[in-house]
């Protein structure tokens, strides 16, 4: 029995029979040998290229791959930020589209994604910073993106809990359609719309290898629970990418290194937008419950361990208690951390792979949450019909050998 269509109406109906009408959210099936298209990674990405895989490109023969738990990777780790506020017109095309999803997708997918526009701030606390933060406001207006320059005053009178000593602030930008949406929240919806459209998703299933074909083509993987056919295979594996990547038989510029989250214990509201300061390397916000939510720096070394070390925690700690020096005596509640996949230009990498047969879509580092439903699109764009998304071709694998980069190091300056 699948979970049907969640309503008002039928919590009432469910709520007056015991509530044992629910079924579950999706299914458990056992793995077909041949699938139209497997796509390898059951996150947010990985389980969104299934939705529009289905929903828009009508394929039904679609299983969808995870070693572990669905949303067990970054997907269900992130600090659940969304936001479009970057520089080149290609990345403000991408992150807005997904940004626009989101404003529209818990009605899509009949699941509340807890999407909350609470605005994002992002702070400068010197001249240069007032230049660069100048220069991204202009960027975004151009790119048609909203954009606000707050004053020194404005920003004090908006978010009068701030402190600052050390680090005065000049100004900010705000992206007011920018916010938070409920991370485990975008997997399950997800899933459970392409559980609805006759996805498979298959969970404790790890791909282990591939199968080429006579021609080079990739048309099966290996897993742990036997081989499965492929008309056409997805990468989405984040910080795995460049270890699927060797499984397959080519390389990646892609880094892995743990990037850390950090949730402090339950306070009365006092901050409702998301603030960002990359000079004290810290961003944060607070949750419904009330607990503060906040990140900073990648780890400083490559790793593919799902856990932090103590001086990025000493140093994003550090960075909160700059803006926020009242905060000093507050308890840590939780720490974690997830693995992502760094690249040169902090762009993601989204189109064929040098072996037939796989595509990829990775690279998305420390913000591919917000990017989630322009990931998985343009992945199951790629899949269905063999030819990159127009939004998706300026970030071919390719720009690494043209050298047509799309630089968002300021953009991706600390994780968010
Ligand atoms: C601490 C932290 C904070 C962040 N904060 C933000 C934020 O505020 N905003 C934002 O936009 N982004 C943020 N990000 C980044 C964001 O979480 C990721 O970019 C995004 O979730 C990547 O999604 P994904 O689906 O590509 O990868 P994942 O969610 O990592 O999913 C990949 C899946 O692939 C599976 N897998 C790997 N290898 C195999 C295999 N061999 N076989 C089968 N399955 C396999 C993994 O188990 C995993 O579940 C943050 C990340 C972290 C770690």
């Amino acid at each position: 029995m699948r979970s049907g269509r969640y309503s008002a109406w039928r919590l009432l109906r469910e709520g007056l029979s015991g509530h044992r009408g629910w079924g579950p959210a999706w299914r458990s099936p056992e793995p077909q040998r041949h699938y139209d298209v497997v796509i390898v990674g059951g996150g947010g990405h990985g389980l969104a290229t299934a939705y529009y895989l289905a929903r828009t490109h009508g394929v039904r023969r679609i299983a969808v791959l995870e070693r572990g738990w669905i949303g067990g990777g970054n997907s269900g780790r992130n600090t659940t930020i969304i936001r479009s506020n970057y520089f080149w017109p290609e990345s403000a095309a991408l992150y807005d589209f997904a940004l626009r999803q989101y404003e529209q997708l818990s009605r899509e997918l009949n699941f509340n994604l807890m999407v909350s526009q609470r605005g994002l701030l992002m702070l400068a606390h010197t001249p240069h910073d007032v230049e660069l933060g100048r220069r991204t406001f202009n960027a975004m207006r151009l790119n048609g993106i909203d954009a606000e320059w707050l004053d020194a005053d404005r920003i004090l009178s908006e978010v009068p809990s701030l402190q600052p000593s050390r680090f005065p602030i000049l100004g900010g930008v705000m992206q007011r359609r920018a916010g938070i949406a409920r991370h485990d929240a975008v997997v399950w919806g997800f899933a459970r719309a392409a559980d609805s459209f006759g996805v498979d998703i298959l969970q404790g299933t790890e791909v282990t290898g591939f199968r080429t074909d006579a021609t080079g083509r990739a048309v099966a993987v290996l897993t742990n629970r036997g081989e499965i056919g492929a008309g056409a295979i997805g990468l989405a594996v984040a910080g795995s990418s460049t270890q699927l990547a060797d499984l397959a038989g080519f390389r990646l510029p892609v880094t892995s290194y743990a990037l850390q989250a950090f949730v402090s214990e339950p306070l009365k509201p006092f901050l409702d937008t998301v603030l960002l300061s990359p000079a004290t390397g810290c961003y944060v916000s607070q949750s419904d419950k009330g607990e503060l939510v906040f990140g900073g720096a990648l780890d400083l070394f490559p790793s593919f361990a799902q856990r932090g070390t103590p001086p990025i925690l000493e140093q994003v700690v550090a960075g909160l208690l700059e803006m926020f020096p009242t905060l000093a005596r507050v308890r840590l509640l939780r720490q974690w951390a997830g693995c992502v996949d760094v690249v040169h230009d902090s762009s993601p990498i989204l189109g064929p792979t040098p072996v037939p047969g796989i595509a990829i879509n990775c690279g998305w580092g420390t913000g591919g949450f917000k990017a989630i439903p322009a990931g998985g699109y343009l992945l199951a764009h790629q899949l269905a019909t063999g030819q990159p998304h127009p939004m998706a071709v300026p970030f071919g694998l390719e720009r690494f050998s043209t050298g047509r980069l799309i630089d968002e190091a300021a953009a991706a300056g600390i994780a968010h």
